[in-house]
């Protein structure tokens, strides 16, 4: 298909490790010519959002670790060390065009929480509206995998800030063209896929896993940050950032990398429930599964078992088919598992709602099987 950005307004651009760093560390030469890619793209009134890795692999380098940064305390001094210094390299080139910058660090519960998020969001409109360019990444030093406010690796997060300030194009680079049907590092065979217009297995089985010592993504990251973006209706280019002119000809059409088509837009309700992490799970039996493919309620007659600790309003999973947000805790649930409404007053001690869940409040996993 013709690629036609011709609408786009906003752009999120991801930078990883790979690209920025070469032997002897930082590539300011790369960082300026992303620079220079940023200004081109804001010439033409196309507001651009950074998010750039980088971070703890500088500060490795700058502590004379060459091996990679696994241990967390490591990496969390890592990041700090190295986030400053990546600030600085992007405020020098971008000075040489008039740009300032502005760093943005944040972790999965900013973007989870409502209030927290609403704050970042009018703080980003607010730089953007400056002429400043925001750079994401995230906060390192407090959101540690351990604690479960990771995002893990920065295409999720690009995807996310996509997501939340509604931008038009995603475009994640790295140091390969694209996404191949094989790993071109290790196979000669493998053929660049140029367009995909919905992420399925047979795509996610072409992207391998995480590879270099500093970088923490891989292309399944980065198809499964694709994956996100499609959902609030915006378009992601897997390109190689190393190419002369990479932004403007992107956004120009040429065709370059691998375009993942955007998808039907959610609503902002629907991607929060989708993109939250899930704190339990709600078993449902098979005739409740069809009822609610049917988009009928959920009544506490289908519930077989409940996984995990939740209050009411928490995300949680319904088997392995939705995301949800119940109107009740985990112990309520399991105290009305497999009972009829009628029974509800008597368990509760109170008059509820007898459906479980608002029917706005649940997202399918697979939107092909919602249609059946
Ligand atoms: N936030 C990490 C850093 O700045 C990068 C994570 C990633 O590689 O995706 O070093």
């Amino acid at each position: 298909m013709h690629r036609d950005f011709a609408h786009v307004k906003r752009v999120v651009v991801k930078i990883g490790t790979n690209l920025l760093s070469n032997a002897r560390g930082i590539d300011a030469e790369q960082i300026e010519r992303m620079a220079a890619n940023i200004a081109a793209l804001r010439q033409q009134h196309i507001q651009v959002l950074l998010v750039s890795s980088g971070a703890i692999g500088l500060g490795a380098r700058l502590l004379g670790r060459s091996s990679a940064v696994r241990k967390i305390a490591l990496r969390q001094a890592c990041a700090s060390i190295g986030q400053p210094l990546l600030m600085s390299h992007y405020r020098l080139a971008l000075k040489k065009f008039d740009l300032i910058p502005a760093q943005l660090l944040i972790t999965r519960s900013d973007l989870n929480e409502r209030r927290s998020y609403v704050n970042l969001r009018n703080a980003v409109e607010n730089l953007l509206d400056l002429g400043v360019v925001p750079v994401f990444n995230e906060n390192d030093v407090v959101s540690t995998a351990e604690i479960g406010t990771a995002f893990g690796d920065n295409d999720q997060l690009s995807a996310f800030v996509a997501s939340k300030t509604d931008a038009d194009l995603l475009i994640i680079l790295t140091d390969i063209d694209g996404l191949y049907t094989k790993n071109p590092k290790k196979e000669k065979d493998g053929r660049l896929i140029s367009e995909i217009e919905h992420v399925d297995d047979a795509i996610l089985a072409c992207a391998g896993e995480a590879g270099s010592t500093f970088s923490t993504g891989g292309m399944k990251t980065k198809i499964l940050a694709a994956e996100i973006a499609a959902n609030a209706g915006c378009a992601t280019i897997i390109a190689n950032g190393g190419k002369k002119d990479i932004l403007p000809r992107l956004v120009a059409g040429e065709t370059l990398g691998t375009w993942i088509h955007a998808a039907k837009r959610m609503s902002q309700r629907a991607r929060w429930i989708l993109n939250s992490s899930a704190k339990g799970t709600i078993k449902i039996d098979d005739g409740a599964v069809r009822a609610l493919y049917n988009h009928k309620s959920l009544l506490p007659s289908g519930v077989v078992g409940v996984e995990g600790v939740f209050r009411a309003g928490d995300v949680v999973y319904i088997n392995k088919i939705a995301k949800a947000v119940p109107y009740y805790s985990s112990e309520e649930i399991k105290a009305m598992a497999g009972r009829q409404s009628a029974d509800m007053v008597r368990i509760l001690g109170t008059p509820k709602r007898d459906v479980l869940f608002r029917p706005e409040d649940i997202v399918f996993l697979d939107p092909v099987k919602e249609e059946i």
